[in-house]
Protein backbone atom coordinates (compact mmCIF):
# COMPACT_ATOMS: atom_id res chain seq x y z
CA UNK A 1 0.00 0.00 0.00
CA UNK A 2 0.97 3.43 -0.79
CA UNK A 3 1.31 6.49 1.17
CA UNK A 4 1.72 10.40 0.51
CA UNK A 5 1.51 13.45 2.42
CA UNK A 6 3.41 14.01 5.75
CA UNK A 7 5.04 12.27 8.26
CA UNK A 8 2.61 11.34 11.38
CA UNK A 9 3.91 14.55 13.42
CA UNK A 10 0.71 16.33 12.26
CA UNK A 11 -2.02 13.42 12.37
CA UNK A 12 -4.08 14.18 15.28
CA UNK A 13 -7.33 15.88 14.42
CA UNK A 14 -8.03 19.93 14.03
CA UNK A 15 -7.71 21.48 17.21
CA UNK A 16 -10.07 23.47 18.90
CA UNK A 17 -10.30 26.44 17.96
CA UNK A 18 -9.67 25.09 14.05
CA UNK A 19 -12.50 23.28 14.57
CA UNK A 20 -14.60 26.24 15.50
CA UNK A 21 -13.58 28.56 12.57
CA UNK A 22 -14.40 25.42 10.14
CA UNK A 23 -18.21 25.29 11.94
CA UNK A 24 -17.75 29.20 10.92
CA UNK A 25 -17.04 28.32 7.53
CA UNK A 26 -19.04 25.53 6.96
CA UNK A 27 -22.46 28.03 8.13
CA UNK A 28 -21.57 30.34 5.41
CA UNK A 29 -22.39 27.86 2.93
CA UNK A 30 -25.34 27.62 0.55
CA UNK A 31 -27.43 25.32 2.22
CA UNK A 32 -28.62 22.97 -0.35
CA UNK A 33 -24.73 22.59 -0.33
CA UNK A 34 -23.94 22.50 3.39
CA UNK A 35 -26.71 19.54 3.43
CA UNK A 36 -25.52 17.59 0.75
CA UNK A 37 -22.09 17.72 2.52
CA UNK A 38 -23.14 16.80 5.44
CA UNK A 39 -25.68 14.13 4.47
CA UNK A 40 -22.45 12.25 3.29
CA UNK A 41 -20.71 12.91 6.19
CA UNK A 42 -23.30 11.29 8.56
CA UNK A 43 -23.84 8.67 6.03
CA UNK A 44 -20.69 7.90 4.15
CA UNK A 45 -21.69 5.82 0.90
CA UNK A 46 -18.74 2.83 0.25
CA UNK A 47 -16.99 3.21 3.07
CA UNK A 48 -15.11 0.53 4.57
CA UNK A 49 -12.60 -1.61 2.54
CA UNK A 50 -12.42 -4.43 -0.46
CA UNK A 51 -11.38 -8.23 -0.05
CA UNK A 52 -8.38 -7.67 -2.75
CA UNK A 53 -8.12 -4.12 -4.15
CA UNK A 54 -6.69 -3.74 -7.53
CA UNK A 55 -4.64 -0.58 -5.92
CA UNK A 56 -5.07 1.16 -2.21
CA UNK A 57 -3.52 4.83 -1.07
CA UNK A 58 -3.63 6.38 1.98
CA UNK A 59 -3.32 10.27 1.43
CA UNK A 60 -2.66 12.68 4.29
CA UNK A 61 -3.56 16.60 4.34
CA UNK A 62 -1.23 17.94 7.05
CA UNK A 63 -3.15 21.12 7.37
CA UNK A 64 -5.74 19.44 9.07
CA UNK A 65 -4.96 16.14 9.90
CA UNK A 66 -6.83 14.52 7.11
CA UNK A 67 -6.55 10.60 6.35
CA UNK A 68 -8.05 9.55 3.21
CA UNK A 69 -7.73 5.77 2.15
CA UNK A 70 -8.81 5.16 -1.55
CA UNK A 71 -9.27 1.17 -2.47
CA UNK A 72 -10.09 0.45 -5.98
CA UNK A 73 -10.88 -2.73 -7.76
CA UNK A 74 -10.48 -2.69 -11.32
CA UNK A 75 -11.66 -4.88 -13.70
CA UNK A 76 -10.80 -4.54 -17.45
CA UNK A 77 -10.91 -0.78 -17.98
CA UNK A 78 -13.77 -0.37 -15.02
CA UNK A 79 -13.96 0.95 -11.54
CA UNK A 80 -15.76 -2.42 -10.58
CA UNK A 81 -15.64 -1.19 -6.81
CA UNK A 82 -14.29 1.06 -4.19
CA UNK A 83 -14.40 1.98 -0.95
CA UNK A 84 -12.86 4.15 1.15
CA UNK A 85 -11.92 5.07 4.63
CA UNK A 86 -10.28 7.54 7.03
CA UNK A 87 -10.91 10.11 9.18
CA UNK A 88 -11.07 13.62 9.30
CA UNK A 89 -13.05 17.07 8.80
CA UNK A 90 -16.33 16.73 7.26
CA UNK A 91 -15.06 18.21 3.91
CA UNK A 92 -12.64 15.82 3.59
CA UNK A 93 -14.70 13.10 4.57
CA UNK A 94 -17.78 13.62 2.14
CA UNK A 95 -15.56 14.75 -0.72
CA UNK A 96 -14.72 10.91 -0.35
CA UNK A 97 -17.66 9.32 -0.06
CA UNK A 98 -19.11 11.62 -3.48
CA UNK A 99 -16.39 10.25 -5.09
CA UNK A 100 -16.90 6.79 -4.86
CA UNK A 101 -20.02 7.53 -5.93
CA UNK A 102 -19.12 9.31 -8.74
CA UNK A 103 -16.26 6.74 -9.61
CA UNK A 104 -18.18 3.43 -9.32
CA UNK A 105 -18.51 1.78 -12.65
CA UNK A 106 -16.57 4.21 -14.58
CA UNK A 107 -13.85 3.77 -16.98
CA UNK A 108 -10.77 4.69 -16.07
CA UNK A 109 -10.26 7.30 -19.08
CA UNK A 110 -14.07 8.74 -17.46
CA UNK A 111 -12.18 8.25 -14.00
CA UNK A 112 -9.49 10.80 -14.89
CA UNK A 113 -11.34 13.25 -16.80
CA UNK A 114 -14.08 13.93 -14.04
CA UNK A 115 -10.75 14.49 -11.53
CA UNK A 116 -9.49 16.67 -13.89
CA UNK A 117 -12.41 18.66 -13.69
CA UNK A 118 -13.38 18.00 -10.42
CA UNK A 119 -10.11 20.14 -9.25
CA UNK A 120 -10.05 22.61 -12.07
CA UNK A 121 -13.79 23.45 -9.97
CA UNK A 122 -12.19 24.18 -6.73
CA UNK A 123 -8.93 25.83 -8.87
CA UNK A 124 -11.89 28.18 -10.14
CA UNK A 125 -10.91 27.28 -13.85
CA UNK A 126 -12.30 25.77 -16.55
CA UNK A 127 -15.61 25.72 -18.19
CA UNK A 128 -17.53 22.73 -16.54
CA UNK A 129 -21.03 21.51 -16.65
CA UNK A 130 -22.05 21.32 -13.21
CA UNK A 131 -24.84 18.28 -14.03
CA UNK A 132 -21.94 16.46 -15.25
CA UNK A 133 -20.44 16.47 -11.36
CA UNK A 134 -23.61 15.56 -9.13
CA UNK A 135 -23.25 15.94 -5.61
CA UNK A 136 -19.76 17.10 -5.94
CA UNK A 137 -20.87 20.47 -7.23
CA UNK A 138 -22.04 20.80 -3.35
CA UNK A 139 -18.08 21.49 -2.53
CA UNK A 140 -17.62 23.84 -5.02
CA UNK A 141 -18.99 26.74 -2.09
CA UNK A 142 -15.15 25.44 -0.45
CA UNK A 143 -13.75 27.80 -3.09
CA UNK A 144 -14.14 30.13 -0.57
CA UNK A 145 -11.99 29.12 2.23
CA UNK A 146 -8.80 28.66 0.24
CA UNK A 147 -7.35 25.94 2.98
CA UNK A 148 -10.16 24.27 2.56
CA UNK A 149 -9.80 23.61 -0.61
CA UNK A 150 -7.12 20.88 -0.01
CA UNK A 151 -9.63 18.94 2.35
CA UNK A 152 -12.13 18.73 -0.47
CA UNK A 153 -9.40 17.52 -3.21
CA UNK A 154 -7.21 15.29 -0.78
CA UNK A 155 -9.72 11.84 -1.88
CA UNK A 156 -8.81 12.54 -5.28
CA UNK A 157 -4.97 13.33 -5.12
CA UNK A 158 -5.52 9.75 -3.45
CA UNK A 159 -7.56 8.35 -6.34
CA UNK A 160 -4.67 9.76 -8.34
CA UNK A 161 -2.29 7.88 -6.43
CA UNK A 162 -4.33 4.90 -6.36
CA UNK A 163 -4.62 4.82 -10.38
CA UNK A 164 -0.76 5.27 -11.07
CA UNK A 165 -0.12 2.11 -8.66
CA UNK A 166 -2.46 -0.11 -11.02
CA UNK A 167 -0.10 -2.69 -12.86
CA UNK A 168 -0.06 -1.44 -16.46
CA UNK A 169 -1.08 -3.84 -19.32
ZN1 LIG B 1 -9.95 19.02 6.46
Amino acid sequence: MGRSGSSGLQRENCNMSLREEYARQEAELDELYREIILDHYRNPRHRGSLESPSASHEGLNPLCGDEVTVELLVDGDRIADVAYNGSGCSISQSSASMMTEAILGKSLDEVRRLKDDFTALMRGEGEIDPESLGDLEALSGVRKFPVRVKCATLAWHTLEEALGELPTH
